[in-house]
């Protein structure tokens, strides 16, 4: 079933029924078409209502056909509209739960129409990339007035229903958010207009606003803030309808939608949507496998990264008992947890009933005991091997059967970490961004005797907590951190051979990226990096790093926490200064490893630190540490603050062909520490049979 028809009284009503939104998928545009036509055809109905089935009226085009020639196959969105706005009798929409996307368009078109007071309308468009094609641009600044529709259009997020009474959007509004309470009112509201003679239409409305241009113009300075096309398109194709004739203003959005579709920020971001998709699915872990209830929590270490991690589930409703060894660091952890909920609450952004009762959910303990009930224990206790091995000795003692025993361990040997239990099937990798109630993304760490049903249930726990779930594999590093290692060494060698930190992070931030690699380094703790570097020279004394990193934590700037790192910080402040002090430390290490610096361009520079991710992306995608190359890009995208008009890194190396990132590599090869690239066979053999990373 794909659209229901049904009449009561003189009134038919038409339903999209295709779950679980009521995508407006092929099949569904043409059963809708042949309802209108059979109700215009009766001469019995007098009005048509149509609606969505469950619990949408509909999420727009279905994300399915999306990219398909189905998609596009007549009767498309615009016929629909054509259809309805064009129709003899009235036609009135009955809007309930969510109404997004072509739903919206399509609901523009009606004559009427009637909403539930809860229901949250939405032209998204803009967030892959787009605008509203199927004159959503042009209808809304009609129905809602030129302020709200600038704001929906460029941010492309919801309103609710009662926020929009006073505006023309809506012509009744019913109490009740129900599909049955909607439909019924919009039926009592036709049977009142059936007669009404000329039908309405939105396009026959005007923009006005006193002060029209100024807004326009204060939109196009918003709009260019950013690295994205899409919302300034966006503005102009508002300001169309502002200043031509209805159906110039068409023909505007239809050539903007367009340039948009086929351009490569929409390609990066419809690529980044389906890969956040696609991040859920583990090939050998079906999406029926059986899950353990968590609905209670235990978290080792009251430090950064475990307040952070119980943060997680108290915000998700999870009570989570921290457990420390000292009673002062279990005091300042949940003293620095009660200070963020507070910071929230004080912006306005937390209620206080709120803050209290999520403070309320995370309680404090000194002794094992107490946490051996818990369905989860995640360890975030200091990044040193024997620390964790004390703490996972004693978790296998205590924690009831079932339990699952994760790791925050950002570099080290999971498999070791779970054979220091008897229960190795029970441990994961549970890998949380700085700071961990924040950031998105959770690299989720498969052993290789983690059981399948754990992994599965703490892919849906990071749904629960509101995060980007990635599977790794286990490697030093993980996908993340061991791609970041290149990257960090190569800005490294940059500054040996000719930079300073404040040039390689502007090239950096120029295109995009959230931060550049010092600035990155200043923020998280260049002593962090400095002691997983001194481990890897025991561990790999093969690999060459640039020694200037060491020096400066010598010199105690460790960045922002001693308000010294790459740059000077002052009191209060997180702006990065460039320090003169840093700059001749560089140039005097220069010297000593015998480097004459260059002048080194900005394409060198993004390039040299971007292809360094590439190259050993390639190389953990051919290991399976990565289950596929979107997984990488999903890590960089929601981890890294890679800029997402890029598509993160692997999209980018396929959107500027392989073969041209090997040129560039091996142009690098030629370069002062030019032997540490070592072009990565996939990379190489996909270059090669002209094919890409991503399919
Ligand atoms: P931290 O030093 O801020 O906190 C560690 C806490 O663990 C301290 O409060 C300490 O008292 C406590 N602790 C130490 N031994 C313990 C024990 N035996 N039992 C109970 N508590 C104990 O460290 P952090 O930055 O929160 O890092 C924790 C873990 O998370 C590390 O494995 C680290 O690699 C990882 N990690 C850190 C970051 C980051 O950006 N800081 C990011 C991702 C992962």
């Amino acid at each position: 079933m794909t659209a229901e028809y049904y009449t009561q009284g003189n009134v038919a009503v038409i339903t999209l029924n295709n779950p679980p939104v009521n995508g407006m998928n092929f099949d569904t545009r043409k059963a809708f078409v042949e309802g209108i036509n059979r109700a215009l055809d009766d001469d019995q109905v007098k009005a048509i209502v149509i609606t969505g089935a469950g619990n949408a009226f509909s999420g727009g085009a279905d994300i399915k056909e999306f990219n398909t020639p189905q998609g596009l196959a007549e009767p498309n969105l615009h016929t629909l509209i054509d259809v309805v706005e064009t129709a003899s009798k009235p036609v009135i929409s009955a809007i309930h739960h969510v109404c997004m996307g072509g739903g919206l368009e399509l609901s523009l078109g009606c004559h009427y129409r009637v909403g539930s007071k809860a229901a949250q309308v939405a032209l998204p468009e803009v967030k892959l990339g787009l605008l509203p094609g199927a004159g959503g641009t042009q209808r809304l600044p009609r129905a809602v007035g030129l302020e709200l529709a600038l704001k929906m259009i460029t941010s492309g997020a919801s309103e609710v229903v009662a926020d929009l009474a006073d505006t023309a959007l809506f012509d009744f509004i019913v109490d009740e958010n129900s599909g049955a309470a909607v439909v019924a009112g919009a039926i009592a509201f036709a049977e009142k207009i059936a007669d009404v003679r000329p039908l309405p239409k939105v396009r026959n409305r005007e923009v006005n606003h006193p002060h029209l241009e100024a807004l326009l113009d204060a939109a196009r300075v918003q709009a260019r803030r950013g690295f994205l096309h899409a919302p300034l398109e966006c503005v102009e194709a508002i300001a169309a309808a502002a200043h031509m004739p209805f159906d110039d203003g068409i023909q505007f959005e239809r050539q903007a939608f367009y340039r948009l579709v086929l351009g490569a920020e929409s390609k990066a971001l419809r690529h980044a949507f389906f890969s956040e998709r696609a991040a859920s699915k583990i090939p050998d872990v079906p999406s029926d496998t059986p899950t353990r209830p968590i609905k209670t929590a235990a978290v080792i270490g009251a430090g950064t990264m475990g307040g952070g991690i119980a943060m997680n589930f108290a915000n998700a409703g999870i009570p989570v008992i921290i457990l420390e060894t000292k009673a002062a660091a279990l005091e300042k952890g949940l003293a620095t947890i009660r200070k963020n909920y507070e910071n929230t609450r004080d912006k306005g952004k937390l209620s206080p009933q709120l803050c209290e009762a999520r403070i309320a959910l995370i309680t404090g303990s000194l002794d094992y005991a107490t946490i051996a009930s818990a369905d989860i224990a995640i360890e975030a206790v200091f990044e040193e091997l024997q620390v964790k091995q004390s703490v996972f000795e004693q978790l296998d003692k205590v924690m009831k059967h079932g339990a699952i025993l994760a790791s925050n361990t950002s570099t080290l040997d999971l498999n070791k970490i779970a054979r220091f239990t008897r229960r190795p099937q029970d441990v994961i990798g549970t890998h949380f961004f700085s700071p961990a109630n924040i950031m998105k993304l959770l690299e989720i760490v498969r052993g290789t005797e983690t059981a399948k049903d754990v992994l599965a249930t703490v892919m849906a726990l990071s749904k629960k907590l509101k995060k980007i779930g990635v599977v790794s594999g286990v490697c030093d590093g993980f996908i993340g951190n061991r791609m970041l290692e290149q990257y960090v060494r190569q800005a490294g060698f940059l500054l040996e051979e000719g930079c300073v930190p404040a040039q390689v992070d502007h090239a950096m931030e120029k295109i995009g990226f959230a931060m550049g690699p010092f600035r990155m380094g200043d923020l998280a703790g260049n002593d962090i990096s400095y002691a997983i570097r001194k481990r890897r020279a025991i561990e790999r004394p093969e690999m060459i790093y640039s020694k200037v990193a060491d020096k400066l934590c010598d010199l105690g700037r460790y960045g922002q926490k001693t308000a010294a790192g790459w740059y000077d910080y002052q009191a209060g402040d997180r702006k990065a200064h460039p320090s003169a002090l840093v700059d001749q430390l560089i140039i005097n290490h220069s010297v000593e490893v015998g480097i004459t610096r260059r002048d080194i361009s900005d394409l060198e520079i993004t390039q040299r630190l971007i292809f360094s991710l590439v190259n050993e992306g390639a190389a953990i995608l051919a290991e399976g540490i990565a289950q596929r190359a979107s997984d990488i890009d999903m890590v960089y995208l929601s981890g890294y603050g890679f800029p997402i008009h890029l598509g993160g890194p692997m999209f980018y190396a396929d959107t500027l062909g392989l073969r041209k990132v090997i040129g560039a590599i091996q142009l690098f090869q030629q370069g002062h520490y030019g032997k540490v690239w070592s072009i990565s066979p996939l990379l190489h053999d996909l270059a090669e049979k002209k094919l890409k990373f991503n399919g």
